[in-house]
């Protein structure tokens, strides 16, 4: 059998793990798979339209989702501190517990960290390569992380001590952005090929553990 075939067959029974009939824990797996992005996304990214396009819904299918997590006090709405008019979903400590505790792809990211770092990395990249193929051929959504965008910037000194008081800028919303920002998922990354400075200002170690 062709080894890319036996790879992309084993990536679908790893699927099983978060596709799945009926709920478990009480969610279904869109509305796992909409918590899961609400909890790593940006705040540019926490609108219920960046939530439609990030998990392939129409907008009146991730309202809903958005009202039965919130139903279950998983998620809140809050107005957005740079457009009043817009609202910002924030996942509560109640959904972060919910998370960590089920989410059905944690079971998948304990095996995955047990291949150690340097596979890890490698698992990473290669499957960031074969998204960027995925979307290019498809003009998708991409949502990913600063760290790869072209729109970030390096502002300098933040107020704070050492490393992680760098302050970035993104170029897009004209907004700053923390260190801690740049791991954050969002819907309007544009991938860049030239890396932005960021890499120098993260431990490697974390940035292979991020999930
Ligand atoms: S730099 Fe890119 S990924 Fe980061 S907030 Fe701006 S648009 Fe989003």
């Amino acid at each position: 059998m062709p080894l890319a075939r036996e790879a992309v067959e084993l990536l679908v029974q790893a699927a099983r793990a978060w596709y799945f009939e009926g709920d478990q824990h009480g969610l279904r797996d869109r509305e796992w798979m909409a918590l899961r992005f609400l909890g790593r996304a940006n705040r540019f990214s926490r609108s219920p339209s960046a939530l439609a396009g990030f998990i392939g819904a129409t907008r009146a299918t991730a309202s809903q989702i958005v009202k039965t997590l919130e139903g279950k006090s998983f998620l809140v709405r809050k107005p957005s501190h740079e457009d009043k008019r817009s609202v910002v979903l924030h996942v509560t400590a109640q959904g972060e517990k919910c998370l960590s505790q089920h989410d059905p792809i944690n079971h998948v990211v304990n095996a995955v960290t047990s291949l150690g770092t340097d596979e890890c990395i490698r698992l990473r990249d290669s499957l960031r390569e074969v998204l960027n193929h995925l979307d290019a051929a498809h003009q998708r959504l991409n949502a990913s992380i600063c760290r790869d965008c072209m729109f970030l910037a390096e502002r300098g000194p933040g107020t704070g001590k050492g490393r992680a008081s760098v302050e970035f800028m993104c170029r897009l919303y004209r907004a700053p952005v923390s260190l801690e920002e740049t791991e954050l998922l969002c819907t309007s990354f544009e991938r860049t090929r030239d890396r932005p400075k960021i890499e120098q200002h993260l431990d490697p170690a974390r940035v292979a553990s991020r999930g």
